[in-house]
């Protein structure tokens, strides 16, 4: 069985519902993307790599964590620190606003509360929100691990998913991520992440910024005007079909993630994995928050 590991952080999310109503449920870029691509491919062992705290709601994680399967034995307890937490309000205009608390979150203190760090595993997930939680010192941390799982053999899997509130400025954040980019095998870079972060206007510049990063495949994202794929072989576009009636793209880039990631693992190509990316994001964007129901997931996309 193929071992996957993906590091983050999966925070309480509350929907508002109108009035003072809310729904709550789980989701974190990374923890999407554990969730689908587990959905996506079964047979892959996938584990989540967090800290969370010793309240009800991270015991409720924990359950919803088994709920789909997800292996909890890199999940650490901190003591003193609580599940971060985010509520979102849509507009009339549909437009949705975000507010966050976690920035004491027991999830940024997770190289710190690590015990048994992962081995002899086939891949290892982050993004640069993954990074951004975390101090300088558990950064190096962070490193030091990717580097030993590396020279075991094991894939390093990027995503940048670029949030400006959580660094210091631009500088600090490109410089952070160019090295994230440097140790990854796969990366994931979204169009709108590296207009905002780099000023990159077009797939050239964001190709040509990565050239020296040395990155085995890189598959970049763009909505709906396709996926462009850049490996040994060559560069390959990859075509979406687009949809139309969008409920809510929230998790879109991380489904797209987690259903390619799923498909590369169980041996499929690089586009095919790509247009497999594609319906698993797709059917997401059709219905509202994150983590979208089994059953609406499974009568639109087979699994693997
Ligand atoms: P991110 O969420 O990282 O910004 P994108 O907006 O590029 O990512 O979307 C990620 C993936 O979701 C795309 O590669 C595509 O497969 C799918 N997607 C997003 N918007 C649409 C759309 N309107 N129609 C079809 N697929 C879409």
């Amino acid at each position: 069985m193929k071992k996957v590991v993906i590091f983050g952080e999966c925070m309480v999310e509350l929907v508002s519902k109108g009035g003072n109503d809310m729904i709550k449920s789980f989701a974190g870029d990374t923890y999407n993307t554990a969730v689908y691509l587990k959905r996506s491919a079964p047979n892959v062992s996938v584990s989540y790599l967090t800290a969370i705290g010793e309240d009800f709601l991270s015991n409720e994680l924990l359950f919803a964590m088994g709920d789909e399967q997800i292996n909890t034995d890199q999940v650490y307890r901190c003591s003193k620190r609580n599940l971060g937490l985010y509520m979102v309000r849509t507009d009339k205009q549909g437009e949705r606003t975000f507010a966050y608390w976690r920035d004491n979150s027991a999830a940024t203190q997770t190289l710190n509360v690590m015990t048994q760090p992962p081995q002899q595993i086939d891949m290892f997930y982050f993004s640069g929100i993954s990074v951004a939680i975390l101090d300088d010192v558990q950064r190096e941390k962070l490193f030091d691990l990717i580097a030993e799982l590396k020279h075991q053999g094991c894939e390093i899997v990027f995503d940048p998913n670029y949030r400006p509130r959580l660094w210091p400025d631009k500088e600090v954040a490109q410089a952070w991520m160019d090295r994230c980019y440097s140790v990854a095998d796969i990366a994931f870079p979204g169009g709108d992440d590296h207009l905002a972060l780099y000023g990159h206007t077009d797939a050239d510049d964001v190709f040509g910024h990565l050239a020296p990063m040395r990155i085995g495949e890189t598959v970049m994202k763009n909505g709906a005007v396709g996926v462009r794929i850049k490996n040994a072989q060559g560069q390959f576009i990859v075509p979406v079909e687009k949809v139309n009636d969008v409920v809510d793209t929230t998790a879109a880039g991380d489904a797209f993630n987690g259903g390619y990631l799923a498909a590369r693992i169980s041996g499929k190509g690089v586009t095919e994995s790509a247009s497999y990316g594609a319906k698993v994001a797709g059917t997401v964007i059709q219905h509202p928050g994150a983590i979208i129901p089994v059953e609406a997931l499974k009568k639109a996309v087979n699994s693997l």
